[in-house]
Parts: C-alpha cells; sequence; structure tokens
C-alpha cells in the first residue's frame, strides 16, 4: 500500500509513476482525487492561466468505412441517417465561427471514401486561403502516411487520432479484427514524424477497460507526448452491441482529466461534449479539475442530431452562436474566460 497523500505529492514532483502506483491513484477514493483535481487546477493555472481555448468543430461527414463496436455512426448501423457537408457548407460553418471569435476550426469525420485526398485537401486549403490567422485541425482517422503528409503540406497544423486504448488484447475487444492496434499506433507515428501536433487520447469506461489498462494509457500519453489529448466517457449507443454496458463514470474520468495535467502539464486538454452528456455541468468540473479547451459544435442545426456517436448527446439543437454565449456564461462562472486565439499547445 502506497501512501495516497504521498503518490500525490510523486507525482506532481515527477510528472509520472510506475505503472501498479497509478493502479492506485486510480483506484482512490473522493479526498485523493479532491487533492489530484486542486493540483491539476494550479498547474493549469501556471500554464496557461485562467485562459480557455475555444475549437469551432465541424462534423462534416457520418460515412464511416470502420466499424468500432462503440461508435454510433459505425458502418453496420443501418439506423444511422447518413449525411456529408458539401464545401459550401463547410465554408459557411468556418465564417459562422470566424465571426464567433474560433481560430481554431476541426474537421472530424467518419472515414468517409467519398472525402478523397483531393477533397480533404481542398477543403483544407480553402479554409487557410479564407482564414489564415486560423489552424485547421483534422481528425479523419486512419490514413496512409502520404495522404497525413499531403493534408500537413496543405497547411493542416493538427490531427486528433484517439489512440482509444493502450492494450493491445483490449483494443480487440473494441474494434473487428481488420482495425489492427499495430495500424492505430503507426497512424499516430506518423502524424509526429510528419510535424502535426497530435491529440491522442480515449474513452474512460469502455467495455471491458480495467485499472490497468487505464494506467498503460497513462503511460503511453507520457511516453508519446502529445500536444493534445481527448479524454471523454464512454457513452453507450443503442444501436451498437455495447448497448448494455455501462457509461463510464463523471468522477473517474475527472481524475483522469487530473492525472494527464500532472503528468504533462503545458497540454492541451478538451473538456468533451461526452463529459457534459453525462453531467450538466460536465464542462465546468472538467475545466476546474485541469482541462484548458471547450470544441463547441459549428455543424449546422440540421445534421446535429445525425452525427450521433452515443445516445443523448448534447447541444445537438442550438445555434453556435446560442451555444457560444452559454458556453460563455458558464465559464465565466468558473472564473475563468474564452479567449480568440489559435491557441497552440506550448508542449512542444
Ligand atoms: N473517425 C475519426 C477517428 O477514428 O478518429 C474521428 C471520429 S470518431 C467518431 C471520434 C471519437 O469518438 C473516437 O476516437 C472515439 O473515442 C469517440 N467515440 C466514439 N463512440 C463513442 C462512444 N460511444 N462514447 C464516447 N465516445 C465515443
Amino acid at each position: 500500500m502506497f501512501s495516497m497523500n504521498n503518490l500525490v505529492q510523486k507525482l506532481y514532483r515527477e510528472k509520472t509513476l510506475k505503472k501498479d502506483e497509478l493502479v492506485e491513484l486510480i483506484n482512490c477514493g473522493e479526498d485523493t482525487r479532491e487533492k489530484l483535481r486542486a493540483l491539476a487546477e494550479k498547474v493549469r493555472f501556471e500554464n496557461y492561466g485562467n485562459d480557455i481555448f475555444i475549437r469551432g468543430l465541424i462534423e462534416f461527414t457520418n460515412y464511416c468505412r470502420q466499424n468500432c463496436y462503440y461508435c454510433g455512426i459505425r458502418r453496420d448501423n443501418l439506423n444511422c441517417n447518413r449525411y456529408r457537408l458539401s464545401l459550401d457548407e463547410i465554408m459557411k460553418c468556418c465564417r459562422n465561427g470566424y465571426n464567433l471569435g474560433f481560430r481554431t476550426f476541426v474537421l472530424q469525420g467518419g472515414e468517409d471514401p467519398y472525402f478523397s485526398e483531393d477533397k480533404i485537401c481542398k477543403i483544407t486549403e480553402t479554409i487557410k486561403t479564407n482564414y489564415p490567422d486560423c489552424a485547421v485541425t483534422l481528425s479523419l482517422g486512419e490514413k496512409s502516411k502520404e495522404s497525413y503528409k499531403r493534408f500537413f503540406d496543405c497547411g493542416a497544423d493538427r490531427y486528433l487520432l484517439r489512440h482509444e486504448t493502450a492494450n493491445k488484447a483490449h483494443y480487440e475487444k473494441l474494434h473487428p479484427p481488420k482495425q489492427t492496434f499495430e495500424n492505430r499506433m503507426k497512424c499516430l507515428e506518423y502524424l509526429k514524424e510528419i510535424g502535426y501536433q497530435v491529440g491522442c487520447g480515449f474513452m474512460v469506461g469502455s467495455p471491458y477497460q480495467t485499472a490497468e489498462n487505464l494506467a498503460e494509457d497513462l503511460l503511453f500519453i507520457k511516453k508519446i507526448n502529445p500536444q493534445m489529448v481527448g479524454i471523454g466517457p464512454f457513452i453507450h449507443h443503442t444501436d451498437t452491441k455495447f448497448r448494455n454496458f455501462p457509461d463510464g463514470t463523471l468522477d473517474m474520468t475527472l481524475k483522469m482529466l487530473s492525472i494527464v495535467r500532472l503528468m504533462i502539464p503545458k497540454v492541451l486538454l478538451p473538456a468533451t461534449t461526452a463529459l457534459a452528456t453525462i453531467d450538466p455541468n460536465g464542462r465546468e468540473k472538467g475545466i476546474k479539475a485541469g482541462a484548458n479547451v471547450v470544441m463547441p459544435n459549428l455543424s449546422p442545426t440540421s445534421v446535429r442530431k445525425d452525427y450521433s456517436l452515443y445516445d443523448n448527446k448534447v447541444c445537438t439543437g442550438e445555434e453556435s452562436a446560442m451555444c457560444k454565449s452559454c458556453l460563455k456564461r458558464r465559464i465565466n462562472s468558473i472564473g475563468c474566460r474564452i479567449v480568440t486565439a489559435r491557441g497552440d499547445s506550448k508542449n512542444m
């Protein structure tokens, strides 16, 4: 048994722990979680002040060739109402977002073969030409190294690709055999080699996940030292085979955010939509636990409910401007402020 207080102090001091020590922390109770939270909030403040960066999320397609067992837009979900946004529609989202103060656009979608390399390049170039002061983040899943390189050369700055789980056996329980752990890992390597600001991440409470798996995720993240880390709770989707699995919890998600903030003090850490979905004040609680990014949705309201990764996703009905003003109020209420800046990571 380790003394919990000593472990928290050791993590704060050394910015890492051994796997068995992390497992102890992962299993800790309320008091220790509060200590982690308070330190993580302090570290966030020391590195980024009270500034919270906003990213405009454009969910531009929900077609997907992949079949992740947990995901509502997986290929085999025949109940999913599929859509694609045109270049004009995407640019309209950007215009709207730019006027609201967004300086990063995140293009996220299923792995949709319709959006060829050429099309992604054209979208990226058009955004960068019209908004040269903005960053473009891509989140398009697994591509070849050549494709990643072309997107980068066309101006894409960042790439989000959650590793999902750092444990191969666990990965294989969440994905069909064609989607290999090795390929996911290789993609992350390529992205780093090419020079993207890279984001990895995982779901908290995904089916079959153990405390050891979470410790492995944390050590993996420490090792690859990314610029961003996306962590949100797993939330079941009725049309997937994981429909009866319990959702990830608020407490465990907050604990993971705090530990990651302490392990990589300068990382960009979003308080995710999934976190806001499992708790009405999830985003605020995420920020209080060390997060410093929020990613409101800029997609047209007509398609939002169709980008349904999990049940009961929040903010599917509101206009972006409404979302932004609601978010501003919420963030101000916890003593932080939304900033209009590209918000590049200081973890370079
Ligand atoms: N296709 C791209 C990819 O694979 O990275 C981006 C889109 S994918 C839908 C974005 C993320 O959604 C995944 O990395 C996964 O962690 C998360 N996600 C999918 N299903 C989820 C669920 N049921 N609960 C919570 N998060 C989920």
